[in-house]
């Protein structure tokens, strides 16, 4: 029944909306489909989500050599729709979560749900600098693979100590004179495999206990000052291009004021129930300690299984009639 299990006021009533596109959004939108809830998933402009910015994933089971990310999102979306998933590549303007059926603007249309997953995940964090702001796109990046090449056999800046941080200056040293990793402690987050393959290339150095001042350059980059937190020294590093791998903030901007959100800006979630029944979050958007392609996933199908039991157990309640696609799922493994 999906999309033509009723009419409010001449708008469609979707069993599901599924909001954001990455692999807790098509995992959702696989596991709503197979349950035959045709799922409307409001991808985003950005669909497929950070994994298309990123190269090799060799942490996503079931791929002995690893795969690229593109590609992993290109076959997750292919596998929700062949379901019959109906995904649209635009934004959600506005949400309405406090009527039923809740309410979805995309694109500034209205659609209508009754059940809605979140989906929208995190976005890239940056140092918050004018100069950073100013130069942007002109050497200043979040996305090491999307713009590394432009800048092939020159000096390179990575800014942060996780494990992006670490993806990213073993990716450039492949085509940067040198990487200088930019850390403002002595200690990095990243993962000890991680560090021990940036620490051995010799590419790569680092600058502990430094932050970035300035990204120096009128209208392309040409050092990044950094001042050392220790002795208050200030340099400028020689650089063509600054790469900021600090981390993530969850996009929850549509939500604000709507779910319960944790002073981060992260949905709360129990399991994957928010505090608005009815309305399931997984992925990044939710997840402020694992944030894997795989934990996401994992939390895509647990949101939809949930939404779909959720759906069943409330049909009863459902202001138009009652959804007939809801069927446990159990052996679909
Ligand atoms: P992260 O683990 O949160 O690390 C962010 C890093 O940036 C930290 O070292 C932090 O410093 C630094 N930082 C934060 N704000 C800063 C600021 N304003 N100025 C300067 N430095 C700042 O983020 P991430 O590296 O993006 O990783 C996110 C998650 O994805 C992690 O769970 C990670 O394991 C995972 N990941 C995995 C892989 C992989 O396995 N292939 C690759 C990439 C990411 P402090 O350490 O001082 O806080």
């Amino acid at each position: 029944m999906g999309m033509d299990g009723g009419e409010e006021a001449g708008v469609d009533v979707h069993d599901m909306i599924i909001i954001g596109g990455g692999p807790a959004g098509y995992t959702a939108a696989i596991y709503a489909a197979r349950a035959n809830l045709s799922p409307l998933v409001a991808e985003g402009f950005g669909a497929g989500g950070q994994l298309m910015l990123t190269t090799d994933v060799e942490n996503f089971p079931g791929f002995t050599d690893g795969i690229q990310g593109p590609e992993l999102m290109h076959a997750m979306r292919g596998q929700a729709e062949r379901f019959g998933a109906r995904l649209v590549a635009a934004d959600v303007t506005k949400v309405d979560l406090s009527r039923r059926p809740f309410a979805v603007w995309i694109d500034d249309e209205e659609h209508l749900a009754r059940s809605i997953v979140i989906s929208t995940g995190a976005s890239a964090r940056w140092l918050d600098l004018p100069s950073e702001g100013r130069l942007r796109g002109f050497g200043v990046s979040t996305c090491a693979t999307c713009d590394g090449f432009f800048f092939r056999d020159k000096p390179m800046v990575v800014v942060g100590g996780g494990d992006s941080a670490m993806e990213e200056a073993s990716f450039l040293a492949r085509m940067a004179s040198s990487v200088t990793i930019v850390h403002r402690r002595d200690e990095f987050r990243a993962s000890r495999i991680m560090v021990d393959r940036a620490l051995s290339n010799e590419k790569i150095h680092v600058r502990y206990n430094a932050v970035v001042e300035e990204v120096v350059g009128d209208d392309k980059v040409e050092a990044v000052r950094i001042r050392d937190r220790v002795t208050g020294e200030v340099e400028d590093i020689p650089a063509a291009a600054m790469f900021v791998a600090i981390g993530h903030d969850p996009n929850t901007g549509l939500f604000a004021g709507q779910v319960d959100l944790d002073p981060s800006g992260y949905v709360v979630t129990d399991g994957t129930r928010t505090s608005v029944e009815g309305v399931f979050a997984c992925g990044d958007v939710q997840d402020t300690e694992y944030k894997q392609a795989i934990t996401a996933a994992g939390s895509g199908c647990m949101a939809a299984m949930d939404a779909e039991r959720w759906l069943e157990a409330t049909a009863h309640e459902q202001t138009s009639d009652a959804p007939t696609g809801v069927v446990a799922s159990g052996k679909d493994a």
